[in-house]
């Protein structure tokens, strides 16, 4: 079912690229097709988009969000709908990469002031600006609170506090999750593997063939299974390098998950990269 509001958000987004349109938006023919949600299957999982067709798109899809963050394709008028689902189908890294980065652009940078929502382990903490002797900054959660006391005033010192925190809870929550997880991988046994924290735009997880497992800083902000299916996913490749079928059998025994955790990931992971 399509709700009003997601119906006034998609059509406002045709109206900006067809200003031209000015009789009432929702009468359009157009408009209908345009909230008729597909679902598309790709190696990457299920894909929902809509479709709108513009006079001026005559020759590839183009890809763009509508207000609520949904997939949009733009596709020329006389592709059919099996053509762009099989288009689809074939770039699923491509869309998903594209919509990481365009559902960023669409949430406001965050202010670091009191009250404000921030994300640790998938709970909104609200901030709250504690007082306190000068010094070292600390930050300390106290119930539905993320208590931050900067070294000095101003949204910068907030932030710095604030991210020096999070690389410190990465760091003793992922060694301990990779630690209670490698329990379960038998090629782990007796190896001592490294892990390093890093903050990345594209990545949520890798390991390099030395079997050094790198996480991004940002995953912190997670809920804890999805922590754990990036760590699992990481901890399958110090067996097997690439993503085959091997690689996805030794997955689906430490996380039989896997799938809907990646999803969930993949329809939140912008949240969690937003600073
Ligand atoms: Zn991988």
């Amino acid at each position: 079912m399509v709700r009003m509001a997601d119906c006034k958000a998609a059509c406002l987004l045709v109206k900006t690229g067809q200003a031209t349109y000015r009789t009432p938006i929702r009468q359009q023919p157009w408009c209908k097709e345009y909230m008729r949600q597909t679902v598309v299957t790709t190696p990457a999982g299920d894909l929902p988009y809509t479709v709108a067709h513009r006079p001026r798109v005559t020759r590839r899809l183009h890809l763009e969000l509508d207000a609520s963050g949904g997939l949009v394709i733009v596709a020329p008028k006389h592709w059919s709908k099996a053509h762009i689902s099989a288009t689809l189908a074939r770039n699923p890294r491509h869309i998903a990469r594209f919509l990481v980065t365009a559902r960023q652009r669409l949430l406001a940078p965050l202010q670091y002031v009191s009250g404000e929502q921030h994300l640790f382990l998938g709970v909104a903490y609200t901030l709250v600006m504690a007082g306190g002797p000068a010094g070292r900054s600390r930050v300390a959660v106290v119930g539905s609170g993320l208590h931050v006391r900067p070294t000095r005033p101003g949204a910068n010192a907030v932030k710095s506090a604030l991210t020096n925190w999070y690389r410190r809870e990465a760091q003793s929550v992922f060694s301990a999750r990779m630690q209670a997880i490698a329990k379960n991988a038998p090629w782990t046994e007796g190896r001592s593997i490294p892990l390093k924290l890093r903050t990345m735009r594209r990545t949520w997880g890798n390991c390099s063939s030395k079997g050094i497992i790198r996480l991004n800083t940002h995953l912190i902000k997670a809920p804890l299974e999805i922590v754990d299916a990036v760590i699992a996913h990481e901890l399958c490749h110090l067996e097997e390098m690439n993503h085959g079928k091997a690689f996805y059998a030794l997955l689906s025994g430490l996380n039989p998950n896997w799938r809907q955790d990646r999803a969930e990931l993949r329809a939140q992971g912008h949240v969690y990269l937003h600073t």
